[in-house]
């Protein structure tokens, strides 16, 4: 599916529910979150991908909220797995409670898992996701797991200026040395209660400054070779002798166009169709389906979407958006 700019749109983010057990200061407010939406049940987030299939969508990532919080994870992900013409599914998560569905995602398919780690020290951790003990506890172990389970593994780590901003170069020595993972940087994005954040955020570029002066011999590895890792914004890194690689995601201060290599679209857990992460605009596709739309319609309506997708987020410079991003990333599904 081509947009308005001809990028070929072929991923969808599915966010399985707005629920997280989680309070990252970036992503979810502290007070009490707005009541959740109803939620798209299996059987209609199934009709829904396969008329996503049909218009040239291949790759799922299935997130949040967190995804795991909902029920039969493992089930649904066999099943998206058998629609015709989808070709990945992948997972975005928190942690706290993947070690005990490990065994059952992998014999459902699952091609890989995301796993957003920002420190392993409890007491940072703690600070920017206020967990417990004992979900900081499954998060380590979920991360061991996931490194020796067979899928491939992506850990998603937030620099936090005065928080965490020095982690990983520990995550680096100890695990990325040793490991194919691939620990990839993303840059705070101002949305939702984020914005507060500004002066947290840490630009990719002194990140990759200080990990050169770690590593002097640090090459880029080619796009091509970018781009088997995973079709997304990411740009590697890797070090002779090094069995995993570094990432970054950079849709803030990057010098490169960001967007102009975007491929990917979200439906929201209640079935909110958004285009561009960072714009209101979109098509509730969940109140359709229940008011009895047609395939035809649902078709139509995607293709219109699509087609309107922005060309670009407004995030350049941060303190100048045109229109502010309100809504908070857990629930628009990062
Ligand atoms: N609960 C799951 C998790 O923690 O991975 C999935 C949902 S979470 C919204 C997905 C990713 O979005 C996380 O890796 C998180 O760090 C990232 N994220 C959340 N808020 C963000 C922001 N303001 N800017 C950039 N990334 C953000």
């Amino acid at each position: 599916m081509y947009d308005q700019a001809n990028r070929d749109i072929h991923c969808l983010r599915l966010s399985l529910t707005e629920s997280c057990n989680l309070r990252c200061c970036y992503c979810r407010p502290q007070e009490p979150a707005a009541l959740p939406p109803q939620e798209l049940t299996d059987a209609e987030l199934l009709h829904l991908v396969q008329l996503f299939a049909a218009c040239g969508i291949d790759t799922l990532r299935l997130t949040g909220g967190e995804p795991l919080l909902r029920a039969g994870v493992p089930q649904l992900t066999a099943r998206l797995k058998a629609v015709p013409g989808i070709r990945k599914v992948t997972l975005t998560t928190n942690g706290t409670l993947l070690s005990a569905q490990l065994p059952a995602l992998k014999e459902a398919g699952l091609d890989g898992i995301n796993l957003s780690l920002n420190s392993l020290s409890y007491t940072r951790n703690k600070r920017i996701s206020r967990l417990t003990p004992p979900q900081h506890a499954a998060v380590k172990q979920a991360f061991e797991d996931a490194m020796f389970c067979g899928i491939p593994l992506k850990l998603n780590y937030m620099a936090l200026r005065g928080y965490n901003e020095q982690d990983y170069r520990w995550l680096v020595r100890r695990y990325v040395r040793f490991f194919p993972v691939r620990l990839r940087f993303l840059e705070l994005m101002p949305v939702g209660c984020a914005r507060e954040l500004q002066e947290l955020g840490i630009p990719n570029s002194e990140i990759l400054q200080q990990l050169r002066q770690d590593y002097p011999r640090l090459y880029s590895l080619p796009p091509a070779q970018s781009a088997a890792f995973g079709d997304g914004p990411a740009v590697y890194y890797t070090n002779p002798g090094w069995a995993g690689s570094v990432g970054f995601i950079s849709p803030v201060h990057g010098k490169e166009p960001f967007c102009t290599r975007c491929n990917r679209v979200r439906l929201s857990a209640s079935g909110f169709l958004r285009p561009c992460l960072a714009s209101e605009e979109g098509v509730e596709l969940g109140e359709m389906l229940r008011g009895g739309a047609s395939d035809v319609q649902l078709l139509e309506a995607i293709r219109a979407a699509v087609r309107s997708k922005p060309l670009q987020h407004p995030f350049h410079p941060w303190d100048c958006l045109d229109i502010p991003v309100t809504r908070d990333m857990y629930r628009i599904g990062g």
